[in-house]
């Protein structure tokens, strides 16, 4: 049997880790000797390349074909370098990091790596995270999963120093990132992410970047002109001198000018954090959001773990103190704690991962609130026990049609911080057509905002094999969203009264999202619609109980569903009619509260028997309405005063408003063309046919949704779901 290994790898260094026979988890050195190994790689004319620390010398050196600080472009399209004739991305260069990882630590510790837990920072993205899974199973590993470090890193703290209650916050300033994480510990050895955020862009490569920039004005106080690229010297020196001086109060960077000979420039600690003051601000800001939200202060951090590279830098420390009034924790290595973390996560028993649902803020106040009780110490036997729930840092959202149907927007499914794995069912109408693969294509973004334009597009899934059925149209799928313990998107979807799963395909998301951060721009007859008012009466006398009054309803409120992106001014009404009449809805342009109150509507709710009519009502509500006009009656028998009826259906017909008679069983086809005007006329149908002759009715009107019924309606109703049905059975 071989060995499960944590691998941390870092945008500079990598470290690969594993639980000793003392039962002790430690990093296992490379084939140098050496506990880190740099994250870089020099190639070479042949083909062949080296990996780590000689690499690195390379770098340093300025030689050809070296690629360094490459994760940090992990998900770019397009090649991250290209040396003698050959791209490399970030995820290519990433594999090779890992399978040479993966090889120095067999032949290290003379045994197979079964399973890895890779880490990655908890800001990385779906963009990210795909293309880091990808590179690691590339490089011959088999992944257990895809850890955030600064939870790896915190399960690393809780194996050593378990403190029931205790909230822990993970400063993780790395190479690239930065990552800001809340922990709490709880009873049975159980650590909970509760918060994470961060910012991809951030990191000791920023501090290399100031300090390069102080020492080119240093060099240019002294030289006037130079023919030098001084920038690239600087860029190159940077990082050294960075390291110099978290132990050294001053240091010293020499340099070769081609006209000006050897230059030395010194650079004091002082110099070096205050032109470095503004990024620790924006870790100030980061930290005083996430305390905010959930309402906590300093105070009610236990413990402040300070992981990552750049934690090493003094100024760090020092501004820790000074923002949460406490000394961070230095008995965690900064370097290696993300390893060992994994490599504790790598090894816990079966089911390591305790899923639990916090769906709103309020209850996650809550539940630390009732944590706010003193931490105590509580040791845990094995590593083996603990258990972590860890949270996703991007909030998962989808493209669709806004409510007016005049541009796109993100819908949210899943917020940012929701525990990993974790599922969201949706219900989404889909307008199918006759005699064609009907598809639905879906649109995965990653942000907060409504706005698309502001959201990342992470990928596209397509749904195929949806089956067109008239009598359904629109058909109900059920799609599930879900974010898995990597933190990776997946989408399931299945068609009503189906029990297996469509063909669903995950594809690259568009290159181009313009046209879903602009307007729809509604076709030309659409663009000039007149304001449309309609009133819909519908019969509840005796004969609709049952059934009729079921599929009247259904094709009711399908009927007002093709108009929610009528391209003009819309608005829609209800009434029933029996032995009186009565407006359930006045006319609104809020489709859903009218839907609302066809659903409402109950069979002799105004009477058992036929004595009124309902085009008086109809008459008050739209003789002074503007636009076109309206009037849709559905009846299924004889109504008991005919002539009064048709008089005053033709009062209506006068004033502008035309009348559809519609009816099914009983209805008498003579006295429906009698009250009827207009185009659209009379109609007897089966009751089967209801909400296909609804539907016609709705086109005739300039209803429908043409081009948007891609990404479903309006109407999308969530739930959240523990399991997706397995073959055989509906949702
Ligand atoms: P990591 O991504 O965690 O490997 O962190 C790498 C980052 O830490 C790089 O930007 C390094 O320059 C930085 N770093 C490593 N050691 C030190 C040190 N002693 N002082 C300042 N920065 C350091």
């Amino acid at each position: 049997m071989g060995i499960k290994v944590g691998i941390d790898l870092g945008t500079t260094f990598c470290a690969v880790a594993m639980i000793g026979a003392d039962g002790k988890a430690a990093v296992i050195q490379n084939e140098m000797g050496e506990r880190l190994t740099p994250s870089v790689i020099q190639f070479f004319d042949d083909g062949s390349y080296i990996v780590g620390a000689e690499a690195k010398e390379a770098l340093d050196y300025g030689e050809e074909g070296c690629a360094a600080v490459f994760k940090r472009s992990m998900g770019e399209s397009g090649a991250y370098c290209s040396f003698y004739g050959n791209d490399y991305t970030a995820q290519q260069l990433s594999s090779i990091m890992l399978r040479e990882l993966k090889r120095q630590a067999e032949k290290v510790t003379g045994q197979r790596i079964d399973e890895a837990v890779v880490t990655v920072p908890a800001y990385f993205g779906e963009l990210q995270r795909e293309p880091t899974l990808r590179a690691a199973k590339d490089a011959g590993l088999t992944v257990r999963q895809l850890v955030s470090e600064p939870t790896a890193a915190a399960m690393n703290y809780a194996a050593d120093h378990f403190r029931e209650n205790a909230k822990i916050l993970v400063y993780d300033l790395g190479g690239g990132t930065f990552d800001l994480t809340l922990v709490q510990m709880k009873k049975n050895a159980r650590v909970d992410v509760i918060r994470t955020t961060g910012n991809s862009m951030l990191g000791g490569k920023n501090w290399d970047d100031e300090l390069a920039k102080l020492l080119e004005q240093k060099i240019l106080e002294d030289v006037e002109y130079t023919d030098t690229d001084i920038h690239t010297l600087c860029t190159r020196e940077a990082e050294k001198v960075k390291i110099a001086l978290s132990s050294a109060m001053k240091a010293k960077a020499h340099f070769t000018l081609e006209d000006h000979g050897s230059c030395t420039v010194e650079v004091t600690r002082e110099e070096f954090d205050d032109a470095t003051a503004h990024l620790r601000e924006k870790t100030r800001g980061l930290c005083r959001n996430l305390l905010d939200g959930l309402r906590l202060s300093w105070r009610d951090i236990n413990a402040v773990v300070l992981v990552g590279g750049s934690t090493r830098m003094p100024q760090i420390k020092r501004f820790i103190k000074e923002i949460s009034g406490r000394e961070p924790l230095s008995r965690v290595n900064p370097d290696e704690a993300v390893a060992i973390g994994a490599a504790i996560m790598a090894n816990v028993k079966a089911q390591p991962y305790a899923v639990q649902k916090m769906t709103d803020d309020a209850s996650v106040i809550r539940a630390l609130r009732k944590g706010s009780v003193p931490a105590k110490e509580m040791p845990v036997e094995s590593l083996q026990k603990l258990t972590v729930s860890d949270v996703v840092a991007h909030t998962l959202g989808k493209v669709t049609v806004n409510k007016d149907g005049t541009g796109y927007k993100n819908q949210v499914i899943i917020r940012e911080n929701s525990v990993i794995p974790v599922k969201v069912a949706v219900a989404e109408q889909f307008y199918t057509k006759g005699g064609e693969d009907n598809e639905s294509e879906i649109i995965m973004l990653q942000g907060d905002s409504e706005n698309v334009a502001e959201c990342t597009a992470v990928c596209r899934y397509v749904v195929s094999g949806i089956k067109h059925d008239p009598s359904r149209n629109p058909t109900l799928l059920k799609v599930q969203y879900s974010y898995d313990a990597n933190g990776i998107v997946h989408v399931q979807a299945r068609q009503e009264d189906q029990t297996t799963d469509l063909p669903a395909r995950k594809l690259p998301a568009p290159p181009d999202m313009s046209r879903y951060c602009e307007g729809i721009s509604a076709p030309p007859a659409k663009a000039k619609a007149e304001p449309l008012r309609i009133m819909m009466a519908i019969d509840v006398s005796g004969s609709m109980t049952g059934e009729p009054m079921e599929e009247a309803k259904n094709a009711m409120c399908r009927f007002i569903d093709e108009f929610s992106s009528y391209p003009g001014d819309f608005k829609i009404g209800a009434m029933v009619v029996s032995d009186r009449t009565q407006v359930v809805c006045e006319l609104t342009n809020d489709l859903a509260q009218c839907k609302e109150a066809v659903n409402d509507i109950k069979v002799c709710m105004t009477g058992l028997c036929n004595e009124a009519d309902p085009f008086d009502e109809i008459l008050n509500r739209l003789a002074v309405a503007r636009g076109k006009k309206v009037g849709v009656v559905l009846a299924d028998g004889v109504w008991a005063h005919r002539d009064k009826a048709v008089t005053r259906a033709r009062r209506c017909a006068a004033m502008g408003i035309n009348i559809i008679g519609m009816g099914f069983g009983e209805a008498d086809e003579e006295f429906l063309k009698a009250i009827s005007s207009g185009e659209i006329g009379a109609m007897k149908v089966e009751l089967s046919e209801l909400t296909v002759s609804f539907g016609k009715i709705a086109q005739e009107l300039g209803g429908g949704r043409g081009g948007k019924k891609l990404f479903g309606g309006s109407k999308t109703a969530q739930t959240e779901c523990e399991t997706w049905p397995a073959p055989g059975e509906t949702l």
